[in-house]
């Protein structure tokens, strides 16, 4: 099964995502985990792509569609994936379509992760991410044992600082200038479909497995 999560930064696109990979046995692949691995290990990937992370910008197509196409061509994805965070513009989508093409494949579903602005503003501010091995919590609805802990690997949570409001109004322009279009994109292919986002994780859960039955 390959599934595309749609949805504006901080609709909970990764929560879902990490749900539906550990429940359905497939790989579960952020283009911003990777970009956020490159940076940590100090690639030269890592370093151009900050530029544009910083400042709530999309990292260009060309290497974002490179990281990409190289992910899901590794053995572990045969049998599908679900993306998060990637398409993000309709060049992306066209290119992730045309590689699918030439495999005979396609995309299952794209599954849209509906919340307005002023929850998603909320929900930025609150999210802690740890910094080495990116599992995601929110001080308030999802919040480690130990404050400022991960309980996975014990490192250390900050605020992402791409988190920080100010570029979280601009990630939510970019998005509805660059990434709401594909809306309109997977509707036409009769993939699209929607969850209500603003319920509690585990019913948006539930309503997406209705949706992969
Ligand atoms: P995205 O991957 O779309 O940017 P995340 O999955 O990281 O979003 O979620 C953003 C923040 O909101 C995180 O702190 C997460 O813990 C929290 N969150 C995710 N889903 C829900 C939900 N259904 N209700 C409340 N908070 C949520
Ligand atoms: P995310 O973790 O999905 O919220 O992504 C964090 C940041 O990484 C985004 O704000 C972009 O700067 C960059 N990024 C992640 N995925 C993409 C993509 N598909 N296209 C362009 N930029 C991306």
């Amino acid at each position: 099964m390959k599934i595309i999560m749609l949805g504006a930064p901080g609709a909970g696109k990764g929560t879902q995502a990490k749900m539906i990979a550990e429940s359905y046995k497939i790989p579960h692949v952020s283009t911003g985990d990777m970009f956020r691995l490159n940076i940590k290990n100090g690639t030269e990937l890592g370093k151009e792509a900050k530029q544009y992370m910083d400042q709530g910008l999309l990292v260009p197509d060309e290497l974002t569609v490179r990281i990409l196409l190289d992910r899901v061509a590794q053995d572990d994805c045969k049998n599908g994936y679900v993306l998060d965070g990637f398409p993000r513009t309709i060049p992306q989508a066209e290119v992730l379509e045309e590689a699918l093409n030439k495999l005979g494949d396609k995309i299952d579903y794209a599954i849209d992760v509906e919340v307005p602005d002023e929850n998603i503003i909320r929900r930025m501010g609150g999210r802690r991410a740890c910094t080495s091995c990116g599992a995601t919590y929110h001080i308030e609805h999802v919040p480690p044992k130990k404050e400022g802990v991960c309980d996975q690997c014990g490192q250390e949570l900050v605020l992402r600082d791409d988190d920080k409001p100010e570029t979280v109004e601009k990630r939510l322009r970019v998005y509805q200038e660059q990434t709401a279009p594909l809306l309109e994109f997977y509707s036409s292919k009769g993939v699209l479909r929607s969850v209500d986002g603003t319920q509690d994780m585990q019913d948006v859960f539930k309503a997406i497995e209705e949706i992969l039955k």
